[in-house]
């Protein structure tokens, strides 16, 4: 239980009010040696309560220091939290707000893509906690915005994402203005040969603890895979979405973020109301989208890995990988999106021939193999362009239309963009009914005739 964590009743106050009953075992196995002080190098996947499992006793670490004075000097960071990416960040310092309600701590996050001078109030009011992304909180050291020299904690939140994602260099630099004399927790959903680099370099001799086994997938998510034909797998998506009603949510992930850019277009465009987060969007536009995904006011998101990392969306039922991820450990953190808390959910890989050996590297991670069904194709009659999820019932199941054969098998074919091409363009997905002009016409399929 909770209360037998040693953690202070205005804590224990916010977490009863989130609905939390006990510490889920990343929190059981980790809280005790934070609050005694040790460094911890912890082995969690997102959505094993490792948000918590750190915010709870740096909480209480820091409460002989919560001061409800004004001035900024009374303020100092006193734990510093890097997370890799943006919304991760955001998510985090979320989760602080909402555990350090009930005691004078402040907290605040900083992060790249928005103007640096609308995050200086808050630095400059003076914060206990700021969760950060690595570039942006250095592009804050260097416009003296902050200072580092009082951080007590330091926290790396998905530190293999980091590596992976080149901000040693960064970290390195972080760490040269923190004081030595510290407490440092690292979190990893993988402990590769570079995370424990990382660990000797940076932890001093810390305590291992670990809530999955190494590289398993969330068990309380099923796994399948579909083997698709590269030309048909939009289709076989858009029927496996509409078969579970669009109220159903979905988070899709692509390779790419020109995919994942397209594929959202296209759902939209077939009546499946979608948005995509990928790095080329603006933070807004990203913030924009996920706030629509999570009021459900759109079936289906479409993310790439990076921009999709330690997204928290309760609930969601399933992930798609529209396309396999070129690193294996990327499908672990994408299907980590769904069965989250122990909640259940389902991961439904589309694969292509030419993924085949990206499958069998996933298989090899996770040791084991996943049976080959074949998915059957449908051409259902494409829904009319729409904004807002109808919350409607499902049209039929995915598989259960057979194809027809059409009256010409030309229609069938996949359209193939003219060598002269520069640039694949998407194929229209569906037809007016009487094209108004002859070009749109050739240009667009036809939607079968029942
Ligand atoms: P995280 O792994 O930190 O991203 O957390 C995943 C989800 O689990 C979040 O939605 C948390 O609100 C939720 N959560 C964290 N700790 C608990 C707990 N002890 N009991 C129930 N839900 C929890």
């Amino acid at each position: 239980m909770f209360s037998s964590l040693n953690l202070d009743a205005q804590i224990l106050r916010a977490i009863e009010e989130e609905g939390y009953t006990e510490p889920t075992p990343i929190q059981a196995q980790a809280i005790p040696h934070v609050l005694a002080g040790r460094d911890l190098m912890a082995m969690a996947q997102t959505g094993t309560g490792k948000t918590a499992a750190f915010t709870l006793p740096l909480l209480q670490r820091l409460l002989p220091h919560a001061s409800t004075s004004t001035s900024p000097a009374r303020h100092p960071i006193r734990a510093l939290i890097l997370a890799p990416t943006r919304e991760l960040a955001i998510q985090v310092e979320k989760s602080v707000e909402t555990y350090s309600k009930y005691v004078p701590l402040r907290s605040t996050v900083v992060f790249g893509g928005i103007d640096i001078k609308t995050q200086k109030p808050a630095l400059a009011k003076g914060v206990e906690i700021l969760v950060a992304t690595p570039g942006r909180l250095l592009d804050h050291v260097e416009s003296r915005n902050l200072m580092l020299n009082q951080v007590q904690i330091l926290i790396l939140d998905e530190a293999d994402r980091m590596l992976d994602m080149g901000f040693m260099p960064d970290l390195k630099r972080i760490l040269t203005l923190l004081p030595k004399q510290r407490q440092t927790l690292l979190f990893s959903a993988t402990f590769s040969d570079d995370i424990k680099k990382l660990a000797q370099d940076f932890l001093a001799n810390p305590v291992t603890v670990e809530a999955e086994r190494r590289n398993t997938a969330a068990e309380t998510v099923t796994q399948s895979v579909l083997m698709v034909d590269h030309d048909n797998k939009f289709d076989v998506l858009a029927d496996l979405i509409r078969s579970r009603g669009l109220g159903s949510q979905v988070l899709v992930f692509t390779r790419t973020k020109l995919t994942a850019a397209q594929l959202a277009r296209k759902l939209e465009r077939v009546g499946i109301p979608s948005d995509a987060i990928h790095g080329d969007k603006t933070q807004q536009e990203r913030i924009n989208a996920l706030d629509a995904f999570k009021a459900n006011k759109i079936t289906a998101l479409v993310a790439t890995d990076v921009a999709a990392r330690g997204l928290d969306i309760d609930q969601l039922p399933l992930v798609v990988n529209y396309e396999l991820p070129t690193n294996a450990e990327d499908y672990v953190h994408r299907i980590g999106r769904t069965g989250r808390a122990g909640a259940s959910g389902e991961a439904i890989s589309l694969v292509d021939g030419e993924e085949e050996r990206r499958l069998v590297e996933i298989e090899k991670l996770l040791k084991r193999e996943f049976p080959r069904e074949r998915a059957a194709v449908s051409v259902a009659p494409r829904a009319a362009p729409s904004h807002r999820p109808a919350k409607a019932a499902a049209p039929s199941h995915a598989h259960a239309h057979a194809r027809k054969p059409a009256a010409d098998d030309w229609f069938m074919k996949p359209y193939v963009p003219s060598p002269s091409a520069s640039k694949v363009e998407e194929q229209p997905a569906f037809c007016p009914d009487k094209p108004k002009k002859q070009l749109a016409a050739l240009l667009c399929r036809p939607p079968e005739k029942s």
